[in-house]
C-alpha cells in the first residue's frame, strides 16, 4: 500500500517489494541498520511498547533482546486483574503467547496485554452472514470471506484459487468481521496446506 502511495508502483502478485525497486523498512530497522554500518553495533536492544488495558503502567521501553517477557512486564507494574491475553506484536497481526518465559526476539515490537472488554476468544465465531464488510475493506481485493470458509472446509486447492497468496495477512477482514471469524488464522493455515 505504502509504495503505491509513494511511488505509484504496484508490486506484482506473489512478489516481493524488491520486483519494483523498492525496499521497505520502518524506523527500528533503518537505525539499526545505521548502527551496525556507522559504529559496528550489532543488534543487542530495541523499543519495545507495551500496551493494552490489561498491564498496570503501559510504556515504551529500550529492552536488551533476551530479556524475558515476564521480566518486562513486572517493569510495567505486572498485570492488571482484567488481563486475559498476551500478544507479542501490534493489535493486528501480533501472535497470542502461551507463556510470558520467552524471550524479547529483534521482530517484539510490541507487547499487547488485552483486558477481558477487549477479548473476543477465538472458539466464539459463528458462520458468515455474508455482510460483505470484510471484502469492503481488504487492501488487496480479496474475498476473506470465502477465504476463510474454504479454508475451514478443508478446500485449500479452492482458497489458492482464490488468490490465497497475495493476502499479507493485515487482519482487516477479522478486525470487521461482524461474525468474529479468525480469518487471518484460516488463512495461514490454508497457506500452510498448499504451495505458492
Ligand atoms: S488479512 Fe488478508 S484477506 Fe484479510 S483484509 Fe488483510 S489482506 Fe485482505
Ligand atoms: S465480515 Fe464476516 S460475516 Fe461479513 S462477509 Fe466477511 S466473513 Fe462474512
Amino acid at each position: 500500500m505504502l509504495i503505491k502511495a509513494v511511488k505509484g508502483r504496484e508490486v506484482p502478485s506473489k512478489g516481493l517489494p524488491m520486483d519494483v525497486g523498492v525496499v521497505v523498512q520502518n524506523v527500528g530497522t533503518a537505525l539499526a541498520v545505521y548502527e551496525a554500518v556507522r559504529f559496528g553495533k550489532p543488534l543487542i536492544e530495541r523499543v519495545v511498547t507495551v500496551t493494552g488495558n490489561g498491564i498496570k503502567e503501559p510504556k515504551n521501553m529500550m529492552v536488551r533482546i533476551g530479556t524475558l517477557m515476564s521480566d518486562v512486564i513486572e517493569q510495567c507494574g505486572g498485570l492488571g486483574d482484567g488481563a486475559v491475553k498476551v500478544i507479542s506484536g501490534g493489535p493486528m497481526m501480533g501472535f497470542a503467547q502461551w507463556t510470558l518465559d520467552v524471550p524479547v526476539v529483534k521482530g517484539t515490537s510490541g507487547i499487547l496485554v488485552l483486558a477481558e472488554d477487549e477479548y473476543v476468544s477465538s472458539d466464539q465465531y459463528s458462520a458468515c452472514i455474508r455482510c460483505g464488510s470484510c471484502i469492503d475493506v481488504c487492501p488487496m481485493g480479496l474475498n476473506p470471506s470465502i477465504l476463510s470458509i474454504y479454508s475451514e472446509k478443508g478446500f485449500y486447492e479452492d482458497a489458492k484459487a482464490n488468490n490465497l497468496f497475495d493476502c499479507f495477512e493485515c487482519g482487516s477482514c477479522a478486525y470487521v468481521c461482524p461474525a468474529k471469524r479468525p480469518m487471518v488464522q484460516f488463512i495461514r493455515l490454508a497457506k500452510s496446506q498448499v504451495k505458492p
